[in-house]
């Protein structure tokens, strides 16, 4: 039997069926988390059904008990982020750091306001905008910030009064489990289910009459089947997918400055981050130096098991994974690119990939056109700006995008030229409850983050009174 459970109807439940688990710094499996049957799957939604109508009554017990689960699981972050490193690769600090960030999330959405709006109120009548749960939320998140990406959903939909069935990516499923272990010891049953399974338990989940809202985020080609599995019963559905964030460098900027921002805004968790830069247009007086910097930084780092405290970047998540990043790697070698830093697998047990900076590589190149979700990033020289935001702009994707230059009302103006959900401007991957976080084109539907995030959780539904 697991150590690992999952929760469904306020019961910690293992599997008759189990899926083994791989540290990726070893590749060797080392836990296993329950394969959930039809039977459970049915019972984790069907108990989510019958706790919608008591969670939804009430609002100030939904923010007490919210509060107390952010409290519990701060308490937790050691344990589950030393599993989260085991399971997915990163740094134990980083992973003790998801878990602290996810306790403050659900603890900011804990005192967040659910809008109210009254847009007429006279002699002629009144009209009430009330905002309302939908019923039970899919959930459905990826394997590089498992708990942060769950609490990102859970924590809104929670607070809105909807209730919630769970599911964590197969490769990384452990530390989600003991979140839904963690967060049931508070909650009330059925409030909110953990199942862990495969990825024909996310179809299956999708597809569940009951569902009334998805939030997924996970790969362009899952969103889009997520989506015309939506569409039978017209389910809500919030996607955020994938990316092939640029960079644009203007002339006028400071390479000393900009080459680690950049750096970590490429290389942070492996490059396995939907919005990380995943290619850098850079003008051709700044491209040497810039290219020499960020290669500097990157034979400086230290890749390893995440375990270790030296570590600064671990490796890749998963064999498949591995393998496209390996590929994608090669491809771009035989087509002529050169190599300024790692360039090769790091061979041994694991999948460590080291930070890997290609030049003369052409746009069409698959490394560049296509979203690599990995530590390779590709450096290109423009001789006109224009021409470097056409090409950032080429592409399906649109998540997220950045500027970096002196002149900020310069780099603002440029900024406005970018086809996507957000432009930075001397920073990338800087999400905010402040802004909406979300995809343009292939990139996503719907918005995350902050008030943007809980009303995406929420129905409009108005009261019309007629006082004539
Ligand atoms: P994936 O699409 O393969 O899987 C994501 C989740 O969907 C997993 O839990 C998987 O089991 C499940 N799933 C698979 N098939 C399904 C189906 N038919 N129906 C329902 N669920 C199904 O993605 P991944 O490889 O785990 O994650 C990497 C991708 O996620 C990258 O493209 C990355 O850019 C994207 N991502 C996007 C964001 C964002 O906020 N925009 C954040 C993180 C990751």
């Amino acid at each position: 039997m697991s150590e690992f459970t999952m929760s469904i109807d306020g019961e910690q439940q293992s599997s008759s069926q189990s899926l083994p688990v791989i540290n990726p710094a070893t590749a060797e499996p080392f836990a296993s988390a329950p394969d959930c049957s039809p039977a459970q799957l049915e019972a984790a939604v069907a108990s989510a059904l019958r706790a919608f109508k008591t969670w939804r009554r009430d609002e100030a017990a939904r923010r007490t008990l919210l509060q107390a689960a952010a409290e519990r699981l701060r308490a937790k972050a050691p344990e589950i982020g030393r599993t989260l490193t085991l399971e997915q690769g990163k740094p134990l600090a980083q992973a003790t750091n998801e878990v602290m960030n996810a306790a403050a999330q659900l603890e900011s959405y804990a005192r967040m306001p659910i809008p109210h709006e009254v847009t007429q109120d006279d002699a002629k009548g009144r009209i009430e905008i009330v905002h309302r749960p939908f019923g039970v939320v899919a959930a459905i998140t990826p394997w590089n910030f498992p708990i942060l990406i769950a609490m990102s959903k859970l924590a809104p939909a929670l607070l809105a009064g909807n209730s919630v069935v769970l599911k964590p990516s197969p490769y990384t499923p452990l530390a989600t489990l003991q979140l839904g272990t963690v967060l049931n010891q508070v909650l009330p049953k059925g409030v909110l289910n953990v199942v862990s399974g495969g990825n024909e338990l996310g179809a299956a989940l999708t597809a569940h009459p009951d569902i009334s809202k998805i939030s997924f985020t996970g790969s362009v080609a899952t969103g889009k089947r997520v989506a015309q599995t939506a569409a039978t019963d017209l389910k809500r559905v919030t996607l955020e997918l994938g990316g092939n964030d640029p960079a644009i460098v203007l002339e006028d900027a400071d390479v000393a400055h900009v080459a680690p921002r950049l750096f970590w805004s490429a290389f942070f968790n492996s490059g396995q981050v939907c919005l990380a830069v995943k290619r850098v247009y850079v003008p051709e007086a700044l491209f040497q130096p810039l290219v020499a910097a960020i290669a500097h930084i990157a034979r400086s780092t230290v890749v390893g098991d995440g375990l270790d405290p030296k570590t600064q970047l671990g490796p890749i998540n998963n064999r498949p994974q591995f393998e496209r990043v390996s590929e994608l790697n090669a491809d771009a070698k035989r087509r002529g690119a050169s190599v300024h830093a790692g360039g090769e697998p790091l061979g041994g047990q694991g999948y460590f990939f080291p930070p890997t900076v290609l030049t003369d590589v052409g746009d069409d190149t698959p490394i560049v056109a296509e979203e690599q979700f990995g530590p390779i990033l590709p450096i290109l020289p423009y001789k006109h700006l224009d021409d470097a935001v056409e090409r950032a702009n080429a592409t399906h994707f649109g998540l997220g995008a950045s500027i970096w230059a002196r002149d900020l009302e310069r780099a603002a103006q440029v900024a406005r030229e970018i086809d996507s959900g957000t432009v930075w401007v001397n920073q990338h991957v800087a999400l905010t409850a402040k802004a909406p976080f979300g995809g343009a084109k292939w990139s996503g539907l719907g918005l995350a983050s902050g008030r943007w995030a809980l009303e995406s959780f929420l129905q409009k539904h108005v009261i019309n009174v007629n006082r004539t």
